[in-house]
């Protein structure tokens, strides 16, 4: 919680200068409320006690005035520091999108998306009201307090010494209070951050959801979920409720000891009216900004523990980093695996052991094997989505952790068997890797990768909106697409990941030729599902358990009567089998 508090005080640094000028004017706002008890002495004496006319008529000008001032500076503070809180916030946003962006994929298989979300978006929100309420009421309400009690002990210390005796008998039960609300506080944004969660995955899996004729399994899980949620809000909410009433019971006791005394003090002739009203009426005024303060106290719980899952999110490592000092990239792009091992559950089980094999510049490598074989994990090793935790990938015979990320990405195009497209046009889609391309080169690339004359096909033609993920489209449709982007990017080296076998024959013949195309003069590592595909590879790897069991080219291997032999036997055993296809493809 001290951490989380120190980390959100660092945001505030680059607005120092505002927040001093906001801090002046709640000063001036908070001291000003020390006069009016003054103000009511002076009515009650000199208007009432001694009837000096002379003072009735300034009297307007004076409350006037000192409200004009008194709002001046209300709303200076209200709005300057609900101003930087939100600065502060847009910052925070952004530096959590920042981390988003450049956490390894491999994270957001681990973490849950709709978690994630949620702290970007209900967190962030806690926070701010945390910043622009909280804080604010804190310095402000402080000032007041001690203005105020300072007033007290003037105008009678005996007075407030009474009052104040029972001061800490109000605080006690607050502070018990404020540690069970920050834990409920905690649980409720982790069960908002589940149900996000939740929430996304049946809209993603919609489909699945009611083929299967799983709603009801999945109403009751959410309402699971929504019931531990409720709870949890519903129990803080108790805390913070009860904090009011007690506050009002503990104070009625000071307010007693003090009307009891005064009063009897004011009949004996010992004390003036204006004196004993005028310490009453700071006895009320004090009631308010205290009260704030042990509420605020429970509120600012919840904005911390928000900023504690803030945090979090903003301090997970990144695992892929850019080197300090970039080797210069090498002329050759040569890529060679050397004794390369990874494990996506930290050694518990291997998806490559000791994986060694090259591919020369220009060549053209397929991977092959059974699915989960490992052989998406190994092309995640080329543009450093992961990196292998033993053993090395080079690239012209430079470790790809000294080359500098942006630029060795720069050096890749990947089209992958899960094509994602953004919510945005054709166009734009296809332009995605190349911001500076013409017109021309975006329809050129379309035009290789087959997909210009669906495009122009339809009635918007480039400035179709693709929806969600692309999904108004037909699987043939997006993967061209896909392609036409990477054709556009024209990188030197290239990632397949063909999936062809979810296509019809016609929109295959396509996607094929539009890969062939694509590969032309290109060095490409291809993750083969068709093995028709697989033939004029320079190599062919063949993986099984994460281990390469066979090398060599197509006829070489059919020879070798090995694994290859089994998996082309069974998909040419009957070619217009789609069963037989499914056992290389992936099944996902
Ligand atoms: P292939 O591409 O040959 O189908 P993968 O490289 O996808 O195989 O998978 C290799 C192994 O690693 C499989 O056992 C798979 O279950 C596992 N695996 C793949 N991705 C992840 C992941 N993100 N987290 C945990 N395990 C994974």
């Amino acid at each position: 919680m001290k951490q989380s508090s120190r980390r959100i005080l660092q945001y505030l640094q680059p607005y120092t200068g505002a927040f001093l000028i906001a801090l002046l004017c709640t000063i001036l706002f908070g001291a000003s409320e020390g006069g009016i008890p003054f103000i009511v002495k002076y009515i009650l004496d000199g208007i009432f006690a001694q009837k000096n006319e002379g003072l009735l008529y300034w009297l307007p000008l004076v409350i006037v005035g000192f409200a004009l001032f008194r709002g001046t500076f209300d709303f200076l503070q209200s709005y300057l520091l609900a101003r930087l809180g939100h600065l502060i916030v847009k910052d925070i946003r952004n530096d959590m999108d920042q981390k988003i962006l450049s956490l390894s994929p491999a994270f957001f298989v681990r973490e849950r998306g709709g978690d994630i979300l949620s702290r970007v978006t209900n967190d962030v929100v806690l926070v701010r009201t945390l910043l622009t309420d909280s804080v604010s009421a804190v310095i402000r309400d402080s000032i007041r307090v001690v203005v105020l009690l300072g007033v007290a002990f003037y105008l009678d210390a005996l007075l407030a010494a009474i009052a104040f005796v029972a001061f800490p008998i109000a605080v006690y039960p607050v502070t018990r209070f404020a540690k069970r609300v920050r834990k409920f506080a905690r649980r409720g944004q982790d069960g908002v951050g589940n149900l996000s969660s939740l929430l996304q995955q049946t809209i993603i899996g919609s489909k699945v959801v009611q083929v299967f004729g799983r709603e009801s399994f999945e109403l009751e899980r959410f309402k699971g979920e929504n019931s531990r949620l409720t709870d949890n809000f519903v129990k803080s909410e108790k805390i913070r409720s009860l904090t009011g009433p007690i506050n009002e019971v503990t104070g009625s006791i000071a307010i007693v000891g003090v009307v009891m005394y005064g009063g009897y003090s004011v009949i004996e002739g010992v004390r003036s009216q204006g004196d004993f009203i005028a310490f009453l009426a700071t006895l009320f005024l004090l009631y308010e900004p205290f009260k704030k303060l042990t509420k605020v106290y429970n509120a600012a719980q919840q904005g911390l523990s928000a900023a504690d899952r803030i945090f979090e999110l903003l301090d997970e490592p990144i695992t892929i980093e850019e080197p300090k000092a970039p080797v210069a990239f090498p002329k050759n792009f040569n890529i060679a695996f050397r004794g390369v091992t990874f494990s996506y559950d930290s050694n518990k089980r291997f998806a490559l052991s000791d994986v060694s094999f090259e591919v020369m510049e220009g060549e053209r490598i397929a991977l092959v094997g059974f699915s989960g074989a490992g052989k998406s994990t190994l092309v995640d090793l080329v543009p450093r989505f992961i990196d292998p935790q033993s053993g090395v990938v080079t690239i012209g015979g430079i470790d790809l952790r000294e080359l500098s990320l942006r630029e060795l990405r720069s050096q890749i195009a990947m089209v992958g068997q899960h094509t994602f497209l953004f919510n945005d046009t054709i166009y734009n889609n296809i332009a995605y890797g190349k911001a500076d391309a013409t017109r021309e080169q975006v329809e050129k690339a379309a035009k290789t990768a087959f997909a210009a004359s669906f495009i122009e096909g339809l009635p918007l033609g480039y400035e179709t909106q693709v929806g969600e993920g692309g999904f108004s489209l037909s699987g043939g449709e997006r993967q061209r697409i896909a392609i036409a982007r990477a054709v556009l990017k024209d990188a030197p080296i290239l990632i397949l990941d063909e999936a062809t076998a979810s296509l019809d024959n016609k929109a295959e013949r396509e996607v094929q030729a539009a890969l062939e195309a694509l590969e032309k003069e290109r060095t490409s590592l291809v993750i083969a599902h068709r093995l028709s595909t697989v033939r004029s590879a320079n190599k062919i790897v063949v993986f099984e358990e994460g281990r390469i069991v066979e090398i060599g080219g197509h006829e070489e291997l059919l020879a070798k009567g090995g694994l290859y032999k089994k998996l082309h036997a069974m998909q040419f055993k009957d070619s217009s089998s789609s069963e037989a296809v499914a056992l290389v493809a992936d099944a996902s």
